[in-house]
């Protein structure tokens, strides 16, 4: 049986990055950039005040107090028409361009103004370049200021926007179909009879595609025969990802390997000694889609997909760095694994004077989505390592949910 390390390993290497597209700078937020954006303008654009104040000569005001004339007036959005004689500031609002012959600006609180705004004194003395953004200082005309491999954050989109990019390319975000498996599914909108229970997974898997940056989309529940099997892959092989739940361990009616074959999919593995979730088919169609039987648990099937799915999706989305990240943290309470595999353990993990602790949950298993809810993280347990130690600094994976929650 292949490592989780190994079986990542695996999945990267097989998947590709996906196609680039244009797409509005409103809808670019969560992408990557695939194009380098040069700057078409000069940032500042002038020598910029950032402060209200006044500009001045600061060889003028060597010494303080120091009272200087008045020659004007510049609110941001004006451009000074004069320029500063000695011993002459220039009332300016933050964002404002400095006249020709000031270098410096001293803030408004350490002034006073006199004759009715036609002097001021100037407090404290400033050196030159003193509340001043110089012309260009933040990027010149012509600089890439955001290299292609970029992630579109917040701040990502403001710059665009400084530089006049109103449509930007990026990477195509993969379209995923989401299957859930199994006889004894029913609909949410049902109250389960004898035997049966609620199709949890499509709803978790949604979510998370949509978090990860991917369109996903509901593919309903097959029924656990070859024929319904056959003709929803059909429908989920359409999709850049697909994602089937259940139906691949060892019981008499786990069909979908079988159907996958009959498809002719190239499956790259089909176990992985992880814990939850050591069923984990990872294959890709004749048309190029991947495809994940992920198995039917609940708690196996998101934990698998936060371990190999959503690397895979960066990876698809052009991100340079896809491997979900880690964090050390102090185990608040010993945990043991008898699982002979890497253990996944639903978690919460704080940051706290100084250090993260985390509090693995006492789960009844992979089917146990009430205590899973409650998390935020996984302790990972290594897969040679049966006891880990109250106060030992252990490997914690984040989710987004750490951030959001
Ligand atoms: P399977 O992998 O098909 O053997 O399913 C393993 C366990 O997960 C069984 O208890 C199933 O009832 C449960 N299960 C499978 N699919 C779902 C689903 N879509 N939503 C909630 N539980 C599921
Ligand atoms: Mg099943």
């Amino acid at each position: 049986m292949i490592t989780v390390r190994q079986a990542l390993e695996i999945a990267l290497q097989q998947t590709k990055r996906l196609s680039i597209e244009t797409t509005a700078l409103l809808e670019s937020a969560g992408r990557v950039l695939a194009e380098d954006v040069v700057s078409d303008v000069d940032m500042p654009p002038f020598a910029r005040s950032t402060m209200d104040g006044y500009a001045l000569r600061s060889e003028d005001i060597r010494q303080a107090p120091t009272r200087l004339q008045v020659a004007g007036v510049i609110p941001a959005g004006t451009y000074p028409n004069f320029s500063l004689q000695p011993m002459q500031a220039a009332k300016i609002m933050t964002g404002a361009p400095l006249p020709a012959g000031a270098d410096a600006v001293q803030m408004v609180e350490k002034t006073r103004p006199l004759q009715d705004g036609a002097a001021v004194e100037i407090l404290e003395s400033v050196s030159s370049g003193h509340n001043v953004s110089p012309l260009g200082s933040e990027a010149r005309r012509g600089d890439v200021v955001l290299p292609a491999g970029a992630f579109i954050s917040p701040g990502v989109n403001g710059l665009l926007a400084a530089v006049g990019k109103n449509s930007v390319a990026v990477y195509r975000a993969p379209s995923v179909g989401i299957l859930a498996t199994g006889d004894e599914l029913v609909d949410i909108a049902v109250k389960p009879g004898l035997g049966q229970i609620r199709n949890s997974n499509s709803f978790t898997l949604y979510a998370q595609v949509k978090q990860a940056g991917g369109m996903p989309q509901l593919i309903g529940v097959a029924k656990d025969t070859t024929a319904n099997l056959r003709q929803k892959i059909a429908e989920g092989l359409q999709f850049d990802l697909f994602l089937a739940t259940g139906g691949v361990s060892m019981g008499d009616l786990d069909l979908v390997e079988e159907v996958f074959a009959e498809f002719g999919l190239e499956v790259f593995f089909e176990k992985i000694a992880m814990k939850p979730g050591k069923p984990v088919v990872m294959a890709r169609s004749a048309r190029g889609g991947l495809v994940f039987g992920l198995p039917g648990n609940p708690v196996s099937a998101t934990t698998v997909f936060e371990v190999l799915v959503r690397p895979v999706m960066r990876k698809m989305m052009g991100f340079p760095i896809y491997q979900n990240q880690m964090v050390l943290a102090t185990l608040t309470e010993p945990f043991a694994n008898r699982s002979g595999r890497e253990n996944y353990v639903p978690s919460v993990t704080w940051y706290e004077e100084k250090r993260f602790l985390v509090r693995p949950l006492k789960s009844k298993g992979s089917g146990d989505v009430v205590t899973y809810a409650k998390s935020n993280s996984y302790l990972i347990c290594p897969i040679d390592r049966t006891d880990l130690s109250s106060n030992e600094n252990v490997v914690v994976m984040l989710r987004p949910d750490f951030f959001y929650g």
